[in-house]
C-alpha cells in the first residue's frame, strides 16, 4: 500500500521562494500547503482573522537595510522584517527582531496558545518552532546571526523560547525540500483522517476532509466506475490510476474507526440577503454600513459585514465605493431584469486554482464521462420530481411506479440522447400530475396546461420560471466559488451567456427546492390572482408578489435537510455547495464517481 497523493493534472513547475508561512501550513498539513501553495485557495476563519488582529503591532514593515544600518546593536527592534533568500527557496516576514549581546532574538506572534510538555512546562508547537528556525536561517543568509528565538503566545500573553539547535536547522531544510516536491509532483495529498487538526483548519470547508473519504469509500467496482470505465483515467494511463485508488484507499483506512461525519461548517458566516427592487433605488456605502437610498431618502442601513448577497432588480444603482465594499467583503452582487430573469453577477476574483478546470475541460471533452454524470443527475431528478409527487400529490400508485421505472431506467442508458428521451418523458408525467399537488381555491382556478416557458403564460408556471433562473444564479455562484466553470456543462450545450454547468447541477434540486417554493406560496395562500400581471409577454410577478417569492425562497434555501449518505442536517442552500464540492473532487481525480442528491 502506498502513500503517495492523490493525482491531478497540474504541479509548480518553476516554483518561486516559499512564503514560510505556507511551511508552516505544510508541516500543519500538507494537503492545507498544496492548497494554498499551488492552488492558491485562501479561505479565512476565525482562527485566521484573529491571528491577522494579533501581528497588527508588528505589521510595519521594516527594511533589511534598516537592520544593517543598526547593526542590531542590543536593545535594537525592527518590526516586521522582511527577508529572501534564493539559496534557500524562502521569503519570510519575521515579526521582530531584537538585538542581544551575543547576536539576534526572533520572536514571531502566535494567536493560540503554547503546547504543555509532559513536566506541564509551555513549550513551542512544532510547526512554530520550525518557523522561527527558518526565519533564522534567512537572517543567517544576510548575515545576521540569530541566537535565539520566541514565540509569544497571545493567549498565553507570554514569550515561549524556542532553541535554535543545528538538528532543527537539518530538519527546516528537509521540510522545506519535501514541500517542493509535493507541490512539483501535481498531487494533492489526501486529506488526513479524523484529526483534531482540521476542527482548526481554514481549508476545511473547502478540504470536507472526511466526506471526501467518505466518497473515496463509495467507490463503485473499478470496472464500473467513471474514472475507469469512461475513459477518465484510460488503459494507458494505468499506472496513474492505481495511484489515485492507493492513495484514496491509503486515505480511508488510516487510523482508527471510520470517518467521523459532522455538518460541514459554512463557509462563511451566514449574512442577510438585500434585495433591491425599487426603481431608481441606489445602494451606497458610509463607514462600515451599506445604504440604500430611494430618491435620496435613506431607506436602509446594515453593517457590510453582516450581508451575505446584494440582489438588484431592474433600474437599481449601486456605487463604486459600494462595489468595492461588496468585492472586499466577497458580498455577491446578482442583477435581474425587473422580470426575474438573472443577467449576472458581480464577485470578487476567485480565489481557487485551476486543477479543477483543468480536469473539468479534460473530462468533460469525454462523452462517457459526460454520459455517467447526466444519469446521475437525471437519476435524481426523477427520484426527487417522484418523492414531491408522493408527499405532495394525489396520484394513482401506478404512476408513482412508472416514475420507479423511468428513474432506474436511467442508469442503463446507453447514450445522452437516450438519457434525455427518459427524463423528458418522466417530466411529462410529473409535470401532467403537477396540478394535484396545488390547492384549488374558491377565488383562484388554475388552468394548468402542462409547463410553458419564455415566457411562462400562467402563475404557477411564472413561479417556476423565477425559481428555475434563481437555482440557476445561486449554482452559477458557487461553480465560480468551488472553482468550477460554470459555463462548460457534462449534459448541457455550452451557448453564449448560458451557465451550462449550472443548469446541470440544479437538475437533481428543482424539484425539491423551485417547485417546493411555488407549491408552497400557492396552497400556503401567500400570493393570489392579483399577484401577477398578464400580458402580451406572458404572466410575470407583481412588486408584492415577487416580494413573497423571494420571503418563501429564503425560507426553501434555509430549510435544513438530511444529505443522503452522510446523514447529517443541512439547508438546502449549503447542500448545493457540498454537491458543487463533491463534482469538483471528481474532475480532480479524488473520487471515482458523482453521487446526486436525492431525499426521501
Ligand atoms: S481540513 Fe484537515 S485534511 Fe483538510 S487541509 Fe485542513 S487539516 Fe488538512
Amino acid at each position: 500500500m502506498s502513500d503517495a497523493p492523490v493525482q491531478t493534472q497540474a504541479g509548480l513547475e518553476a516554483q518561486p521562494p516559499m512564503p514560510v508561512r505556507r511551511l508552516h501550513n505544510f508541516i500543519y498539513c500538507p494537503r492545507l500547503f498544496y492548497f494554498q501553495w499551488v492552488e492558491n485557495i485562501f479561505q479565512e476563519n476565525a482562527d485566521t482573522v484573529a491571528g491577522s488582529h494579533v501581528h497588527r503591532n508588528v505589521d510595519a514593515p521594516s527594511k533589511l537595510e534598516d537592520a544593517k544600518e543598526l547593526g542590531l546593536p542590543e536593545g535594537a527592534k525592527i518590526r516586521s522584517l522582511r527577508l529572501e533568500s534564493e539559496a534557500l527557496g524562502l521569503i519570510g516576514v519575521v515579526d521582530i527582531v531584537e538585538g542581544g549581546p551575543d547576536g539576534a532574538e526572533i520572536i514571531d506572534y502566535k494567536k493560540g496558545s503554547a503546547r504543555r510538555n509532559a513536566e506541564g512546562e509551555r513549550v513551542a508547537k512544532e510547526p512554530d518552532a520550525m518557523q522561527v528556525a527558518a526565519h533564522a536561517l534567512l537572517l543567517r543568509e544576510h548575515g545576521v546571526n540569530a541566537v535565539r528565538g520566541a514565540i509569544y503566545y497571545a493567549a498565553d500573553k507570554r514569550r515561549v523560547p524556542v532553541e535554535l539547535s543545528e538538528e532543527l536547522f537539518a530538519k527546516v531544510r528537509r521540510t522545506i525540500e519535501e514541500a517542493r516536491g509535493v507541490a512539483a509532483s501535481g498531487r494533492c495529498p489526501p486529506p488526513l483522517k479524523n484529526d483534531a487538526r482540521c476542527l482548526y483548519c481554514s481549508a476545511y470547508p473547502i478540504c470536507l476532509p472526511n466526506e471526501t473519504l467518505w466518497w473515496s469509500k463509495r467507490r463503485k467496482p473499478a470496472e464500473t466506475d467513471g474514472q475507469t470505465q469512461f475513459g477518465f483515467i484510460g488503459q494507458t494511463e494505468d499506472a496513474v490510476r492505481d495511484r489515485i485508488l492507493e492513495a484514496l484507499d491509503f486515505a480511508a483506512e488510516s487510523g482508527k474507526g471510520p470517518p467521523t461525519l459532522e455538518p460541514p461548517r459554512p463557509e462563511h458566516d451566514d449574512g442577510e440577503v438585500l434585495v433591491v427592487q425599487t426603481p431608481g433605488a441606489q445602494i451606497g456605502q458610509r463607514g462600515d454600513q451599506l445604504l440604500v437610498s430611494v430618491k435620496g431618502e435613506d431607506v436602509r442601513k446594515i453593517p457590510g459585514q453582516q450581508v451575505r448577497a446584494i440582489y438588484c432588480y431592474g433600474a437599481v444603482q449601486i456605487t463604486a465605493q459600494a462595489v468595492e465594499t461588496c468585492l472586499d467583503l466577497g458580498i455577491d452582487v446578482s442583477y435581474f431584469s425587473p422580470a426575474g430573469r438573472f443577467l449576472g453577477l458581480l464577485r470578487a476574483l476567485p480565489a481557487s486554482g485551476v486543477d479543477a478546470r483543468r480536469g473539468q475541460y479534460r473530462l468533460f471533452e469525454l462523452p462517457g464521462v459526460r454520459l455517467q454524470l447526466a444519469r446521475e443527475v437525471i437519476r435524481a431528478k426523477i427520484h426527487n420530481q417522484r418523492v414531491m409527487l408522493m408527499r405532495n400529490g394525489d396520484v394513482p400508485e401506478r404512476v408513482l411506479k412508472l416514475m420507479v421505472n423511468f428513474r432506474d431506467a436511467t442508469e442503463s442508458a446507453r447514450e445522452m440522447t437516450e438519457l434525455l428521451g427518459i427524463e423528458g418523458n418522466a417530466a411529462a408525467i410529473y409535470f401532467e400530475q403537477f396540478e394535484s399537488m396545488l390547492k384549488q381555491r374558491e377565488d383562484w382556478k388554475f388552468d394548468w396546461r402542462g409547463r410553458n416557458r419564455r415566457p411562462p403564460r400562467d402563475p404557477v408556471n411564472a413561479l417556476l420560471s423565477l425559481g428555475y433562473s434563481m437555482l440557476a444564479k445561486e449554482l452559477t455562484g458557487v461553480c465560480h466559488a468551488v472553482g468550477l466553470d460554470p459555463f462548460l456543462g457534462f449534459m448541457h450545450q455550452p451557448r453564449y451567456g448560458r451557465p451550462a454547468l449550472a443548469l446541470d447541477l440544479m437538475e437533481e434540486f428543482r424539484p425539491l427546492v423551485a417547485d417546493s417554493v411555488a407549491i408552497s406560496l400557492v396552497n400556503r395562500g401567500e400570493l393570489g390572482p392579483e399577484d401577477f400581471m398578464r400580458g402580451a409577454n406572458g404572466t410575470f410577478l407583481s412588486d408584492r408578489g415577487r416580494k413573497a417569492f423571494w420571503e418563501a425562497w429564503f425560507r426553501r434555501c434555509d430549510t435544513e435537510v438530511s444529505h443522503p449518505e452522510f446523514e447529517y442536517k443541512m439547508a438546502y442552500r449549503r447542500m448545493l455547495e457540498v454537491q458543487a464540492r463533491q463534482l469538483w473532487r471528481f474532475v480532480r481525480g479524488e473520487a471515482a464517481a458523482y453521487h446526486g442528491f436525492t431525499t426521501r
